[in-house]
C-alpha cells in the first residue's frame, strides 16, 4: 500500500507537493478548487506544468483529486444537477491538466426520491460527465463508500454495484473505500473475520478491481453509527486492528491510501509512521 495523506493546496496546487514530502507522503489527494464553492479559478498553465514537473521529481503518486463536497449527483433538482455535472466536467478537466489519475467524489443524497432513483440518476449522470470530459481524459472516477448519514447513497457496497452496473462508461469509472465510512456504515472491520467479511463484500459486489484506492480515516463516532466524523489514525474509535490488516493486504499492495485529516496535517508524520510499523516485514 501506497501510504499518503490529502494535502492543503493553500497558495496554489503545485505547493502541495512539498507539503507530502515533509509529511513523507508516498501519494497524496487535493481539491483543485475550493470545496465548498460552485465558483472556481482556472488553472494557470504554468502551475499544472510546475506540478506535473514536481509529480515526476518527487514520485509522488498515484494522486487523487476530491471533488466539491457541493456535488449532488442523485438529485432531483434541474438546477443542482446542472451545477453538480459542470462542476465534475470541470473537475475531471482539472485532474486531467495536473495529471491526477483519480477523481474521489460522494455518489450524493436522494432527498427522499428513493435510492433506486438516486442510483439511476448517479449512473446517468456519470455517463454524460464522461462523455463531456471527452475522449482524451485519463481520469477515472472513483465512487466514494459512505457512512449511510440522512438520504446519502453509498453505504452499502450493494449501491456501489449497482451504480456500476448501470453505467454505460463503466471502464472509467472505480471505487474508493473508506475506513471510517465502513466502520461507520456496520462494515467491522477490527476483527481479522470482520475484515475478511468486508472485502469478501466488497468482492461480490463491486469486485476487487474496482477497488483503485483507500481513505485511511478512523472514526470518531461508533461502528455502524451512520455518522460521517473522521479520526485520526489512533484517535478514534477503531483502533490500529484495520489499519493493519489494510496495510499488510497483499490484494492492496499497489494501491495509494490517504489520511484524510487535514485540519490536523502536522500530525500526519507521526501517523504514517505508524502505519508504516504496522506493515510486517
Ligand atoms: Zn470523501
Ligand atoms: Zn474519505
Amino acid at each position: 500500500m501506497r501510504l499518503g495523506a490529502h494535502i492543503s493546496t493553500a497558495g496554489g496546487v503545485s505547493g502541495a507537493f512539498a507539503r507530502a514530502v515533509e509529511v513523507t507522503a508516498e501519494c497524496m489527494q487535493i481539491f483543485t478548487r475550493n470545496q465548498n464553492r460552485w465558483a472556481s479559478k482556472p488553472i494557470a498553465a504554468d502551475e499544472a506544468a510546475e506540478f506535473r514537473r514536481l509529480r515526476k521529481e518527487t514520485g509522488i503518486g498515484p494522486n487523487m483529486a476530491h471533488a466539491s463536497y457541493l456535488v449532488n449527483l442523485a438529485t432531483s433538482d434541474a438546477e443542482l444537477e446542472r451545477k453538480s455535472v459542470e462542476a465534475m466536467v470541470d473537475e475531471v478537466h482539472r485532474a486531467d491538466l495536473l495529471g491526477i489519475e483519480y477523481l474521489v467524489f460522494h455518489p450524493g443524497a436522494h432527498m427522499g426520491a428513493g435510492i433506486e432513483t438516486g442510483i439511476r440518476l448517479i449512473a446517468q449522470r456519470l455517463d454524460r460527465i464522461v462523455e463531456e470530459a471527452g475522449d482524451d481524459s485519463r481520469v477515472t472516477i472513483l465512487l466514494e463508500n459512505t457512512a449511510g448519514q440522512g438520504t446519502v447513497i453509498g453505504n452499502e457496497f450493494e449501491h456501489l454495484r449497482d451504480i456500476l452496473a448501470a453505467v454505460r462508461h463503466v471502464d472509467r469509472i472505480g471505487v474508493c473505500i473508506d475506513s471510517c465510512h465502513a466502520f461507520a456504515a456496520g462494515y467491522d472491520l477490527t476483527s481479522g473475520t470482520g475484515y475478511e467479511q468486508a472485502i469478501a463484500a466488497l468482492a461480490s459486489t463491486v469486485t476487487l478491481p474496482k477497488v483503485l484506492a483507500f481513505h485511511l480515516n478512523d472514526s470518531l463516532r461508533d461502528f455502524n453509527s451512520r455518522k460521517d466524523r473522521h479520526a485520526g489514525i489512533e484517535q478514534g474509535k477503531m483502533g490500529l486492528s484495520p489499519f493493519g490488516y489494510l496495510v499488510n493486504d497483499p490484494r492492496f499492495a499497489q494501491h495509494p491510501a490517504t489520511l484524510e485529516t487535514p485540519e490536523a496535517e502536522a500530525a500526519y508524520a507521526r501517523e504514517l509512521s505508524v502505519l508504516r510499523k504496522l506493515k510486517r516485514q
